[in-house]
């Protein structure tokens, strides 16, 4: 058995060539309530690595095979894990060289143990802090992208999907389909019931848009009132389909600005297809044009160029 259970989070894994370190070193980690995982060689390590999700590697210098810079130059490529280096005084190698090699840390032998637990405790609250700041960039890359209102996509994460999807159409040969609706004499309806309610009704256009994409259609707030919708692999035809779904969902929907008083909605809709070799603004164009041709034929209908 070269693991013991325990109930923190964090796993550790000690690679020592001399058992007699490794095992004092086992039992004090385990006992200071850490996974404790061990490998007598660089090998070892590696396979450990690979099959257990390692916080942090504390790994001796001079082993039989690779060595413990070896090792910490590996794992910084390959893992995710941090590495802790244990060197003897008398050995050869000193803190710059374990340090650009990528370890967080560096540890004298023999080993105090409550140097050791501050060291570990330092390399896992670095963890914790880097964990954190990647999440919170990940959560502001999604607010950057994302309409605060509605929670669909913005117009300028619309541009780069589909740049993307006009690269994957043209090398994959598939149609490509733009979708654009616009709501109706919305200006009215703020007038009448408040901007407000007027919200409420972007909300719930944005539920009803969304119940009727398929999975690989992606729906963005344009502007204020008007929305796009990518539809990759779908021809100018399939995309009909969809936006007759939408303004049958949208036709059965009652908005009750005031209690009692039920109004309906009506959008405008624009479709097109990708031509070959066209620009993304001249998709555009086009499914916006097509869209205000459905406000010339009297609003309420769908239009394609
Ligand atoms: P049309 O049928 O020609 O599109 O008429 P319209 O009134 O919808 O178009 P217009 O462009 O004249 O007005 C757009 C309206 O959309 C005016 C603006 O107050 C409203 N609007 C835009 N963004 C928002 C928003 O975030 N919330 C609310 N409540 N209203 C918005
Ligand atoms: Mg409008
Ligand atoms: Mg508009």
């Amino acid at each position: 058995m070269n693991e013991i259970k325990k109930h923190t989070n964090h796993k550790v894994l000690i690679v020592d060539d001399e058992p007699d370190i490794l095992k004092p070193l086992k039992e004090f980690l385990y006992l200071s309530d850490y996974h404790v995982v061990t490998a007598l060689n660089a090998k070892e390590a590696i396979e450990r690595l690979k099959e257990q999700n390692v916080s942090v590697v504390i790994t001796d210098i001079l082993m039989p095979g690779m060595d413990g810079l070896e090792l910490t130059d590996l794992i910084r490529k390959d893992f995710k894990a941090r590495v802790i280096v244990m060197t003897a005084y008398c050995e050869d190698y000193n803190y710059v060289d374990v340090i650009s090699k990528g370890a967080s840390d560096f540890i004298f032998k023999p080993i105090r143990f409550d140097e050791l637990l501050l060291r570990l405790k330092r390399v896992l609250s670095e963890i914790q802090q880097d964990t954190t700041k990647q999440e919170m960039i990940k959560t502001l890359k999604k607010l950057a992208i994302t309409d605060g209102l509605t929670g669909f996509y913005n117009s300028r994460h619309f541009y780069e999907q589909l740049k993307n999807e006009i690269h994957r159409t043209k090398r994959y040969k598939h149609a490509l389909s733009l979708m654009l609706l616009d709501i109706d004499h919305f200006k009215n309806y703020n007038d009448s019931y408040g901007h407000l309610e007027g919200d409420q009704v972007l909300v719930s256009l944005c539920k009803i848009i969304k119940k009727c994409l398929r999975k690989m259609d992606t729906a963005y707030r344009y502007g204020g009132e008007e929305f796009t919708i990518i539809l990759p692999e779908t021809s100018r035809k399939e995309a009909v389909v969809v936006a007759e779904r939408i303004m049958e969902k949208l036709n059965h929907s009652d908005f009750e600005p005031i209690p009692g008083v039920f109004c309906k909605i009506t959008i405008s809709i624009g479709i097109t297809e990708y031509i070959s070799e066209e620009e993304v603004t001249a998709l555009v164009k086009r499914a916006d044009e097509a869209m205000y041709r459905s406000k010339e034929n009297g609003r309420n209908s769908i239009s394609i160029l």
